[in-house]
């Protein structure tokens, strides 16, 4: 009897080996919802390239000096930032706000880098309604949404090319992946939309976080209902584009109500009341 040679051909190990690795080493369970997703890059490399595309945002963008504005932002932020608590364990938080009127948008890093448009505040006009947008932004960084996308193009490029340079730490490529999973990066000119189930965990999660900072969750139905009123106007917001509103947003929101008012509730009992509505 004659041995066969048992071996394995190269490409298969290559496209094989990385696949399990990718399905064994990187899942992660989104808080509140239990859902698991893939999430293969470690958070600690994604806040530094997340530190690297904030500051190029810095400078390459207007922060704006108005008083009342960074006040409202970093006051809602911080409030929200500890109702999130260990969703974002090594978060260093900071709150900008970016001079832009015509721009009608947020948004949120990881490691705990958060912008806001100058144009938002046509809209949240108050403290609630400023929460229901930093919390949803907010929420979509807890739920690892980024690293969900950049990790299926990079499970993609594994599978294509064989593992290489595909994520090197400082690359401004690498800076762009995360401005681009992320939907921001005004300067480079191309976003992408969330998808379906990332916009609503990331409404889910946003309402609980707004209820346990001591906001009212049912101001997350007006700043909805004005997003969709702002985009039939003159100038839609860019918001929207990066935020795809489904038909049933308000009733996954009514769904989720008495759970964030139950939050909201306690929120209130702990003394976290919002004094400035
Ligand atoms: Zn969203």
């Amino acid at each position: 009897m004659k041995w066969k040679t048992i071996y394995f051909p190269r490409v298969e190990v290559m496209i094989v080996f990385p696949v399990l690795l990718f399905l064994f080493v990187g899942c992660y369970t989104v808080p509140e919802t239990g859902r698991t997703a893939l999430n293969v890059v470690p958070d600690a490399q994604l806040s530094r390239l997340a530190l690297a595309s904030f500051n190029q945002l810095k400078e390459e963008e207007k922060v704006s000096d108005d008083y009342e504005m960074n006040v409202r932002v970093n006051r809602v932020g911080k409030r929200i930032a500890r109702s999130v608590g260990k969703d974002l364990p090594n978060a260093d938080w900071e709150f900008i706000v970016f001079d832009n009127d015509e721009l009608i948008n947020a948004f949120a890093m990881p490691g705990g880098k958060v912008g806001v448009y100058s144009g938002i505040f046509k809209i949240a006009t108050t403290d609630s309604l400023l929460a229901v947008v930093m919390g949803h932004e907010i929420a979509h960084v807890t739920a690892r949404h980024a690293n969900q996308r950049l990790s299926r193009e990079l499970l993609i490029q594994f599978v294509a090319f064989g593992i290489d340079s595909a994520m090197e730490d400082s690359s401004r490529e690498s800076r762009n992946a995360v401005l681009t999973a992320y939907g921001v990066g005004t300067s480079f000119g191309y976003r992408l939309p969330y998808s379906r189930l990332s916009e609503k965990e990331a409404d889910h999660l946003g309402l609980i976080y707004l209820a346990r900072a001591g906001y009212d969750p049912v101001a997350s139905l007006e700043f909805w209902r004005r997003m969709e009123e702002a985009e039939t106007g003159e100038k839609p917001p860019q918001f929207l584009s990066t935020h795809p509103s489904g038909e049933n947003r308000k009733d996954h929101l009514l769904e989720l109500m008495p759970l964030a008012l139950n939050e909201y509730e306690k929120a209130l009992q702990e003394g976290k009341v919002n004094y400035s509505k």
